[in-house]
């Protein structure tokens, strides 16, 4: 479903992105982990061109990703994005941000909009805070808001950039379980995350990343009990 092939990326001096090949099957779910600056965000970002690469190729459907216009809005429909920050409209209601975009973008009409998103607020359990502005929610529930959101579009694929980093504590499981549910669901996912319970449970891989490369994939048992790289043994040595 999403292909990237020898992508390479630049910040000036900085090779973020080193001949990346990575490629995502529908229903698949990839947990990207690696240390702080390895280039995690910057992968999931150019899945949905909010970065360009330099070299090499983004495919989603066997499709190059569209540069610009209306394309480009329904690239990013197509591929929906939760971020550590939940960037829900602050003067929206709850509602309005998971309606909004299905009638600017899809096209759909106001009311079976609504209702879709009363359905989806439901199943992130959030049905109750439909009126409610982003402000007047936990993190918790902002971020939940947000997985609704991207999911109202109907996405191919979900991008997950660190999700729960922001949380406090008592509120990450309830956005794990979200993000579980719909793995189960058969939801084609891409997490960045250090939340290794989730990245054992839901993964069905495990991408490793440093210094902007991937340095290892396995699948999270063998990539848990038997890294193969020093890098990998040191990054988990570290945070398990
Ligand atoms: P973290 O775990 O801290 O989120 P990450 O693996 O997501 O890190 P990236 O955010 O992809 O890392 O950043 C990789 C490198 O690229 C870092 O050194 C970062 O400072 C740099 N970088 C990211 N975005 C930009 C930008 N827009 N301009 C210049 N440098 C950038
Ligand atoms: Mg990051």
């Amino acid at each position: 479903l999403v292909v990237l092939d020898n992508v390479n990326k630049h910040f000036g001096a900085l090779h973020v992105l080193q001949d990346i090949e990575l490629t995502v099957a529908r229903g698949e779910v990839v947990v990207v982990i690696g240390p702080s600056g390895s280039g995690k965000s910057t992968l999931c970002r150019t899945i949905n061109r909010l970065e360009t690469v330099d070299s090499g190729r983004v495919t989603i459907d066997d499709k190059p990703l569209p540069e610009e216009g209306k394309e480009l809005a329904k690239l990013r429909a197509d591929v929906g994005m939760v971020f550590q920050s939940f960037n829900l409209f602050a003067h929206k209601t709850v509602l309005e941000n998971v309606t909004l975009g299905q009638v600017k973008v899809r096209k759909t009409d106001k009311q079976a909009a609504e209702t879709k998103a009363r359905a989806l607020l439901d199943r992130v359990g959030v049905g109750n805070q439909a009126d409610k502005y982003p402000a007047q929610l936990s993190g918790g529930q902002q971020q939940r808001v947000a997985i609704a959101r991207a999911l109202a579009m109907d996405p191919k694929v979900m991008l997950f950039d660190e999700p729960t980093s922001a949380l406090d504590p008592e509120m990450i499981n309830e956005v794990l379980e979200v993000m579980q549910q719909l793995a189960r669901d058969g939801m084609t996912m891409v997490v960045v995350t250090h939340e290794m319970g989730f990245a054992r449970s839901a993964a069905n891989r495990v991408v490793f990343m440093a210094d902007g490369r991937i340095v290892e994939e396995a699948t999270p048992d063998q990539f848990f009990s038997n890294p193969r790289s020093d890098r990998a043994k040191d990054f988990l040595s570290k945070i398990l």
